[in-house]
């Protein structure tokens, strides 16, 4: 049984006092929800004033990327060690707009990952098609593709660890999300593969969340697919009510 995963990405959006405002009315607000594993990916300046907010609940804390180096010369990076020391204990990697934007690759995704785990973090791997490759009819060609790349070299015992983030990128802030049945089809394709890939007790066990245009009227319908374990939400993660309002309408909440 897998526990579902809410996680909110604020993306560059609020700074420490908006992240202390947030995080204590959050924790209050969740403070009898059971069933969800709640996150929020505030930006890095942000991540230890979230995981200080947060202290004793059951808040986790993720950051929005890192590099693959524990240190070095690489201005403007951030490494897994350091992240670990902010307090985070989540991280996500290959949102498709660090692939889109900043050139992230699967192999880059792939080392990340590496780095994540090297540093007792749990990844959440973005994965997902553009509109041109669903309307190709590539959906499930690009996901085997960011899969076995992105998850080269990763053990059947890792893959318990991972959350993967299926987030199809012409869902991601345009406010047209994937339907319920389009969401549980790549999901299920995913699963198949890690089944292949790890074998049953890895994909059992591996959490694949939603992500892309997902709101309070939403949630309900597409958490409640049986491979949709959760989700992964930008803008409406950033009013707090709304977010948590998420986080209670999402299969296994119970408040
Ligand atoms: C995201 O940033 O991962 C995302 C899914 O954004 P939104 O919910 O705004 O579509």
């Amino acid at each position: 049984m897998r526990t579902p995963l809410i996680a909110g990405n604020w993306k560059m959006h609020k700074t420490v006092a908006d992240t202390v405002k947030y995080v204590k009315e959050l924790r209050l607000l969740v403070r009898d929800v059971t069933g969800v594993d709640i996150v929020i990916a505030p930006p890095f300046t942000a991540l230890h004033a979230a995981a200080e907010a947060s202290r004793n609940s059951h808040i986790g804390i993720a950051a929005q990327d890192l590099h693959w180096e524990r240190e070095g010369a690489f201005t403007g990076e951030i490494s897994a060690p350091m992240i670990v020391e902010a307090g985070a204990a989540y991280v996500i990697i290959g949102h498709s707009e660090r692939r889109t934007l900043f050139g992230e690759t699967d192999p880059s995704v792939n080392r990340k990952l590496a780095a994540a785990f090297g540093a007792g973090l749990t990844p959440i791997v973005c994965i997902g098609e553009t509109l041109d490759q669903r309307e190709r009819g590539d959906t499930f060609g690009v996901l085997d593709r960011q899969i076995t790349q992105g998850l080269d070299g990763i053990t059947s015992e890792q893959v318990v660890q991972l959350v993967i983030a299926y987030e199809p990128v012409w869902a991601i802030g345009t406010g047209r999300n994937a339907t319920a049945a389009q969401a549980e089809d790549a999901h299920g394709h995913i699963r198949k593969r890690l089944q292949n890939w790890f074998g049953a007790d890895g994909a059992e066990r591996c959490r694949v969340i939603y992500g892309g245009s997902v709101k309070p009227e939403n949630i309900g319908e597409l958490a409640g697919q049986p491979d949709v374990d959760g989700a992964l939400v930008g803008g409406a993660s950033l009013d707090v009510k709304g977010f948590v309002e998420i986080v209670s309408r999402s299969r296994g909440a119970a408040v």
